[in-house]
């Protein structure tokens, strides 16, 4: 299925919650949630209807899938090997997420959003353990470092999003070293660490059927 090329903040009305897809615009008084906090669309204001268990299941798993900027087909394939592993599908499913390089990125603070995590991978602005690597699915393991490239450092994107992490923090199992411009993954992430409102069981309940 082709990327969604649309005004992302209809994502965020549609779901009906904050998903933080745009960096600093999301903070300030512009945002449209913020300002419009009702469905996108002609029919939007009118009042909700009643939603269908599926009804439900689908839009959690639409939220989950938005959030982290994946198509239907890429997330489908993290659930599966989500599925595969060790232990509660749904917390595993999430942890798999957050140990994308994307997401590792925006998290440290290196960009401030996931979307542009993503464009910086693909222009391979990042090393991880010295080495080149330019795949946002790619999963980070503990111990890996991650480091601007020296070629990127002048940027201003990254000089900004820098300044900017404070706002929402950097997760305990990360640590930045922000005049070095590197990050190293010191745990693995765990479910309470994921602090956005998922109900992970739902997406397993709607892939399970
Ligand atoms: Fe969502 Fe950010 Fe747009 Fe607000 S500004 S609606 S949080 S993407």
């Amino acid at each position: 299925m082709a990327r969604y090329r649309g005004s992302v903040c209809r994502l965020c009305r549609r779901e009906n919650l904050k998903l933080f897809l745009k960096g600093d615009r999301c903070y300030s008084d512009k945002c449209a949630f913020d300002r419009r906090g009702y469905p996108p669309g002609q029919h939007g204001q009118r009042r909700r209807g009643k939603i269908s268990g599926y009804g439900i299941q689908l839009r959690e798993k639409q939220k989950v899938k938005r959030m982290y900027g994946l198509s239907e087909k890429q997330f489908r394939l993290f659930f599966k090997r989500s599925d595969r592993q060790k232990g509660i599908t749904g917390a595993n499913l999430l942890v798999l997420l957050e140990t994308r390089l994307d997401n590792v990125v925006y998290r440290l603070g290196f960009v401030n959003s996931r979307t542009q995590g993503r464009h910086f991978v693909r222009h391979s602005h990042f090393l991880v353990n010295g080495r080149k690597v330019n795949i946002p699915s790619y999963l980070i393991k503990v111990g890996d470092v991650i480091t601007v490239r020296e070629k990127s450092r002048n940027i201003k994107a990254i000089s900004d999003a820098l300044d900017a992490v404070v706002r929402r923090g950097i997760p305990q199992w990360l640590d930045l070293e922000k005049e070095n411009l590197t990050g190293k993954v010191t745990a693995a992430p765990v479910r309470d660490d994921i602090t956005m409102p998922i109900q992970e069981q739902l997406v397993v309940e709607l892939y399970s059927k």
